[in-house]
């Protein structure tokens, strides 16, 4: 099952400028700041009522963060789904012909296991799925 948005996640050239920003947007500091070097990005989170913003910076230049900004503007790069069971919703839009870039969870960041969904077949849209680790 689909729970709810889980966050938005947003490119951005320099995670110390957009962190004070998205601070002074938000009226709150992030709660996380995380890197993930196996995705190439330094993350930040902020809690907005039951949802987040998540910031990346690339932390190289082979990061997809920043093949996206070479691209791409600063902006809405995926939007994340907290699933209550990854494994199934992996197997059920695999089986209804969604295109995913792994067949298996990895760790994400904010304590999650994390799929994403190929955005050529999601209207555009990069889509993560992700699930709170145990
Ligand atoms: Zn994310």
């Amino acid at each position: 099952m689909i729970k709810k948005i889980e966050h938005l996640g947003i490119a951005v050239k320099n995670i110390e400028e957009s962190n004070a920003l998205f601070a002074q947007l938000l009226g709150t500091a992030p709660y996380k700041s995380e890197t993930v070097e196996r995705e190439g990005v330094i993350t930040s989170f902020f809690q907005v009522g039951e949802s987040k913003i998540e910031l990346l910076q690339a932390t190289h230049s082979d990061s997809p963060i920043a093949k996206y900004l070479e691209k791409s503007k600063e902006g809405i790069h995926h939007i994340a789904l907290d699933v209550d069971n990854i494994e199934f919703e992996i197997a059920r839009l695999k089986a209804a012909g969604f295109v995913l870039l792994s067949d298996e969870p990895k760790p994400g960041a904010d304590g999650k296991k994390i799929v994403f969904l190929h955005p050529t077949s999601t209207n555009g849209v990069l889509v993560e799925l992700c699930q709170d680790r145990e």
